[in-house]
């Protein structure tokens, strides 16, 4: 292997516990973390504002070419800047979160982030959180997790996050959004959700994040290890 530190992908559906999960694997392993959905996020904030239709796949690939998405390291992690103004809270949204799932299925924006991840990730030392960053964005990643869990427990813990950030949100109407986004990004044409062959799965369901965190930082060192 060429790198010197690992790149984690960390994949999974809407709510499985990725984002905390990844951020305290990062802080464990001293690695840089990188959320790849708060780009997809960010191409959906960016078109609502410019007037940019989220089904219209050319001129969605042509703004993600033209934008300057980059994360800014903050003592509270990693923030989203869009064109140089940080848009963290912007992107955190319920209707952000379904924008990044409809922009998402469009070949050319998969195509316009795509060098942006690789990027991001190349030097290693990076847990990079996604979708299909095991299968398609890095395919030689070192370490390769699938996290998932049952619908309800993933929306539960939708509802407890959305709740932190200050929204209301029902359970019922977050667990509809979680089953049509699961369909959604399983289904499409292009990187759809599936694990990667050689992804290690991790259920969470039922299981706290500390006992989440230790087993993806005992699966990430045993692959280092190797
Ligand atoms: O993880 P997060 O909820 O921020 O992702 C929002 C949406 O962005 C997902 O539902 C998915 O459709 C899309 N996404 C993707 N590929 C990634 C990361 C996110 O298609 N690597």
């Amino acid at each position: 292997m060429s790198r010197a530190r690992a790149v984690v992908a960390l994949d999974g559906p809407a709510g499985a516990g990725k984002s905390t999960v990844a951020r305290q694997v990062a802080d464990a392993l001293g690695y840089v973390l990188v959320d790849t959905g708060a780009l997809y996020r960010g191409l959906a904030l960016a078109a609502k504002e410019r007037g940019v239709s989220w089904e219209d796949g050319p001129a969605l690939g042509a703004l993600a070419g033209a934008l300057d998405l980059r994360f800014e390291a903050t003592a509270g992690g990693p923030r989203l800047c869009l064109d140089g103004a940080d848009r963290e809270d912007a992107i955190r949204t319920l209707e952000m979160g379904d924008g990044a799932s409809r922009v998402s299925r469009h070949p050319e924006v998969r195509d316009a982030l795509l060098g942006l991840q690789r990027a991001l990730g190349q030097d290693g030392g990076v847990v990079l959180e996604g979708r299909d960053i095991g299968t398609v964005v890095f395919p030689d990643a070192e370490v390769k997790v699938f996290l998932t869990a049952s619908a309800e427990a993933r929306a539960e813990r939708r509802v407890k996050d959305l709740e932190a950030r200050g929204q209301v949100a029902a359970f019922d109407e977050v667990l509809a959004g979680i089953v049509e986004r699961d369909e959604r990004d399983s289904s499409r044409a292009v990187a759809p959700l599936v694990p990667a062959p050689d992804a290690v799965h991790v259920d969470t369901t039922g299981m706290t994040l500390e006992q989440v965190v230790a087993r993806v930082v005992e699966i990430a060192r045993g692959a280092a290890a190797r």
